[in-house]
């Protein structure tokens, strides 16, 4: 897992493919799928660490 930071995911709707491995890889449950796309169901358990940025495939996630 990546380093815990300040930062948080932006998701980009009209890049993401709807694959799902962001929120596979995200181990505090904050990302779900809804209508086939990425979206951030809980920030608050967010840790920063930017492992569903660094899994997309499509760069759907910023962290900032
Ligand atoms: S930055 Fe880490 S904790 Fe936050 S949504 Fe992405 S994978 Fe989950
Ligand atoms: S990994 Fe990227 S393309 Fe796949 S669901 Fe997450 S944001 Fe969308």
């Amino acid at each position: 897992m990546g380093e815990e930071s300040d930062k948080r995911p932006t998701i980009d709707a009209d890049e993401c493919t709807g694959c799902g491995l962001c929120v596979d890889v995200c181990e505090h449950e904050v990302l779900d799928l809804t209508d086939d796309v990425c979206t951030i169901i809980d920030v608050e358990k967010c840790v920063g660490c930017g492992d569903c940025s660094e899994e997309c495939p499509v760069e759907a996630i910023t962290m900032e």
